[in-house]
């Protein structure tokens, strides 16, 4: 079900702006939706286009500008519910599994840009992520984000603003998004997607208030995970031969998806070793459940933890690049290992 306006919880001055927009008949031609990731920008982006060439609530007559009548889609109307299913004719929603869009998609944008909507108001184009969009390919966009034909609207959603160009940026509206504060968060996933309180608190805090991230989080499957890494953590800690390590790796798999979601988790492993052994309290733990664990492993490495933590976030970035997998959690294993306390 499309969620609307209304059914959103935070990005509270972002929303602001796109709604007063809808109802000044002063809506801008191209954004770009910036933050975290999975914290809501893509749905932020279809209520968006829902609204926009929502039959019930938008624009008299049908010219685009039009001021709306509401300031929100109706979610109901044969129009909204095609954008819902992804199928409006009048929505291209752009994404590519591959690392880069090629020059050609934006190039066929760039024309249907500048078609009539085909049934609705306005033709509206989301590119997600729009940092995997080239030097060249966002040149190339430049022009249409520049003159829009009055009917079309581009929505460019990146988690890495700094991949998009000054030239690019300086001709969208510039809108933030963030997570959600974690209480508000745990609330919104017991209210609405009938989550167990306990639960709900958990995945609200384990994705950092971040919806989409809380969502589609696995909790078996992740503590699984997390008790797997709690048992190498465990090992490393201890002096002596390091002859595990290579079996360790092996816990790591060779996904680079895969690899990046564990580094996330160890990352915030190591956070709560460093927060408990600042003196802080077992409630101030994203994993407040493994307190005891936590507790012991602080107290092998103690005088490391900082390091350990940039190491995992410097692991994190490397892996972005195209580096050798195996290698980069081996050397991360041995480097950690070489923070615990001397026997
Ligand atoms: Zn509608």
């Amino acid at each position: 079900m499309l969620a609307r306006f209304d059914d959103i919880a935070g990005h509270d001055r972002s929303l602001r702006v796109l709604r007063r927009s809808l109802t000044s008949g002063r809506m801008h031609h191209s954004f770009v939706f910036h933050g975290p990731d999975a914290v809501g920008k893509r749905t932020v982006a279809m209520t968006l286009a829902a609204a926009l060439n929502c039959t019930r609530t938008g624009g008299l007559g049908d010219a685009a500008g039009a001021p709306h009548v509401s300031d929100d889609a109706c979610g109901l109307c044969n129009s909204c519910q095609k954008v819902d299913k992804g199928i409006h004719p009048d929505v291209v929603y752009l994404t590519l599994e591959r690392t880069v869009i090629p020059i050609d998609a934006i190039r066929q944008l760039r024309q249907e840009a500048a078609y009539r909507p085909y049934e609705g108001r306005w033709r509206v184009f989301i590119i997600d992520p729009a940092d995997r969009l080239s030097a060249d390919a966002q040149n190339a966009l430049l022009k249409t984000l520049e003159e829009p034909s009055s009917c079309s609207c581009i929505i460019l959603i990146t988690s890495r603003l700094m991949h998009l160009l000054p030239t690019t940026r300086s001709r969208c509206q510039m809108l933030p998004f963030g997570s959600l504060p974690v209480e508000l968060l745990a609330a919104r996933l017991a209210q609405r997607h009938d989550m167990a309180a306990p639960d709900a608190a958990r995945a609200a805090r384990l994705a950092g208030g971040r919806y989409g991230a809380a969502l589609s989080l696995d909790l078996p499957a992740h503590d699984a995970t997390r008790a797997e890494l709690l048992e190498v953590l465990g090992r490393l800690s201890e002096p002596g031969p390091r002859a595990h390590v290579l079996e360790d790796v092996e816990a790591f798999g060779e996904d680079a998806e895969e690899i990046a979601s564990r580094l996330t988790l160890l990352a915030g492993l190591v956070r709560d070793m460093m927060v408990l052994s600042a003196g802080a309290p077992a409630s101030a733990l994203i994993h407040q459940d493994s307190a005891g664990d936590l507790a012991r492993l602080a107290d092998r490495f103690t005088t490391r933890l900082d390091a350990i933590q940039d190491r995992v976030r410097l692991a994190a970035s490397d892996l972005e690049r195209n580096v050798n997998r195996k290698l980069l959690v081996e050397t991360l294993m041995f480097d950690i290992g070489s923070g615990a306390a001397p026997a």
